[in-house]
C-alpha cells in the first residue's frame, strides 16, 4: 500500500526524522491560509506539492515555489486543476520552501534476493533514481542493515562518508538509521527520501548554516502487516488504488497480476502456484494469480471472473477448484452465472475435483463449459485455446 507524501513524513517525524513543517490544504484558500502562516513565521517562500501517489510530480508541473499568499493561492489552484498521469490532484502540501545546496537520495528497501533490509543512496539525489542505476549503477551506494539490530551507526558512517556526506556526519547517521527504524516500526517495504537534501538556513545572527533535511518522503506498506497497524489502514487512499486491486481486495479475493495470456481461477494459494506452474509447464504464461479461497460462493466466483476479463490479455481461462469447504457446485453456478454477464467472450476450462464435482459435472455440461478430469489436461487445453486465440 502506497501512502501520500504528507502520512509518510508524519511517519518519518514519528521516529525523529528531520522534516520541513507542512500543512495539507484541499482549496486554493486553504493553500493561501497556510501559505500566510509559513511567510510570516520567516519563510522567504513557500513550496506547494500535488499529494498523488505517482512519482516524478516536479517535471509534472505539481511541485512549485511561491513568493506571497497570492502567489501561493493561485499556484495552489493551477496544480489542483493538474492531472498527474491520469490522477487527478485532489491536495496539495504546503510548507516553507527550503534553500537547497545539494540534493542526495536515500532509501531503505526490502532486497528480497538477500531477504534484507539494505539502504541505498546516491549523491545524484533528486533525479529519478532508476535512472542513475541504469546509466551510472557505480553512483549508487548499497549497504546492507542487520536483521536485528538495523542499520548500526558504523554502517550508517560509512555510507554518510561514501556519500560526500562527512561534513554533516551526524545527521546522516541519524537519518539513516532511523529509516530503518521507519521501515521496521512501520512493516514498510520501502522508505525513500528524494532528495534528502543539504539546505541553508539563515540563524537569527544573520550567518548561514547548513543541515540536512528529508524534502520528499515516499513509503509503501506490506499489505500483509496491516492488521498488526491499526492506525496505518486509515492512511489507505481508495482514489488511488488500481480499481483491480481494489475490487479483489473488497471481494476478499487474493489477486495479482501478471504478465501472460492464461487467467487462472483457484482456490488455495498453494493450488494457485502449482496451477501457474504447470500452466508454464504446457508452455502458457498465467496472467494472474487468483486464490478465491476456501468456502467462496458464486457471489465471490463472479467477482473473480470480472477480475480476470479485465485484463484485454487474457485469451483464454483456466479454472482449477479442489473442493473441500468449497462446494463444486457453487463454483460451476458461479461460472454459469458470470458467463451470462461477460461481454467478452474468451474459452473457459473448467475442472473441478471433491465435494459435489459430480453435482457440478451436471451442470457444466449441461451449460457447454470446456471440462478436464486432470490438471495436467486442463492446463494444456487452456495453452492450446491461447495459441488459437492469438492464431
Ligand atoms: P517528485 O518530483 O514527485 O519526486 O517531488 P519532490 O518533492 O522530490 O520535488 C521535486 C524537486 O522539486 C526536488 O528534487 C527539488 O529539486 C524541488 N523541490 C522540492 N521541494 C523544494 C523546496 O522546498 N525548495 C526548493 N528550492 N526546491 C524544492
Ligand atoms: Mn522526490
Amino acid at each position: 500500500m502506497k501512502i501520500q507524501e504528507a502520512d509518510a513524513k508524519s511517519l518519518l517525524v514519528a521516529q525523529g526524522l528531520p522534516v520541513p513543517a507542512w500543512a495539507v490544504a484541499q482549496t486554493p484558500a486553504e493553500a493561501r491560509t497556510a501559505a500566510e502562516r509559513f511567510l510570516a513565521d520567516g519563510a522567504e517562500r513557500v513550496v506547494i506539492k500535488a499529494q498523488v501517489l505517482v512519482g516524478g510530480r516536479g517535471k509534472a508541473g505539481g511541485v512549485k515555489l511561491a513568493g506571497s499568499a497570492d502567489e501561493a493561492e493561485a499556484v495552489a489552484r493551477s496544480i489542483l486543476d493538474l492531472e498527474i498521469k491520469g490522477i487527478p490532484v485532489r491536495t496539495v502540501l504546503v510548507g516553507p520552501a527550503a534553500d537547497i545546496v545539494k540534493e542526495y537520495y536515500l532509501s531503505a528497501v526490502l532486497d528480497r534476493a538477500s531477504r534484507r533490509i539494505i539502504v541505498m543512496g546516491s549523491a545524484e539525489g533528486g533525479v529519478e533514481i532508476e535512472a542513475v542505476a541504469a546509466e551510472r549503477p557505480d553512483a549508487i551506494v548499497t549497504i546492507p542493515a542487520h536483521p536485528i539490530a538495523g542499520f548500526l551507526p558504523f554502517k550508517a558512517r560509512q555510507m554518510a562518508f561514501r556519500l560526500g556526506l562527512g561534513a554533516h556526519l551526524k545527521d546522516a547517521v541519524a537519518i539513516a538509521t532511523g529509516l530503518v527504524r521507519t521501515m521496521v516500526a512501520n512493516d514498510a517495504d520501502l522508505v525513500e527520501i528524494n532528495p534528502l537534501a543539504v539546505v541553508r538556513e539563515r540563524a537569527p545572527d544573520g550567518s548561514f548554516t547548513e543541515r540536512l533535511q528529508c524534502l520528499d518522503a515516499k513509503i509503501t506498506l506490506d499489505d500483509s502487516a496491516l492488521a498488526r497497524h491499526p492506525g496505518l489502514e486509515e492512511l489507505r487512499d481508495p482514489d488511488e488504488e488500481d480499481p483491480a486491486d481494489r475490487e479483489a481486495r473488497e471481494a476478499g479475493l487474493t489477486f495479482i497480476k501478471l504478465e501472460g495470456t492464461i487467467g487462472c481461477m483457484v482456490n488455495g494459494a498453494g493450488l494457485a502456484m502449482t496451477t501457474m506452474d504447470l500452466v508454464k509447464r504446457a508452455g502458457g504464461e498465467p496472467a494472474n494469480f487468483l486464490d478465491i479461497g476456501g468456502g467462496a460462493r458464486a457471489d465471490k466466483v463472479a467477482a473473480a471472473m470480472r477480475l480476470i476479463l479485465a485484463d484485454p490479455k487474457v485469451t483464454a481461462i483456466l479454472v482449477n477448484i479442489f473442493g473441500g469447504i468449497t462446494r463444486g457446485d457453487e463454483v460451476a453456478r458461479g461460472l454459469i452465472e458470470a458467463r451470462s454477464q461477460q461481454d467478452r467472450d474468451v474459452p473457459m476450462v473448467v475442472r473441478i475435483v471433491g465435494t459435489n464435482a459430480a453435482e457440478a459435472a451436471v451442470l457444466l455440461r449441461e451449460a457447454e463449459f470446456h471440462t478436464a478430469e486432470t490438471l495436467d489436461d486442463a492446463a494444456a487445453q487452456a495453452v492450446a485455446a491461447s495459441k488459437a486465440a492469438a492464431a
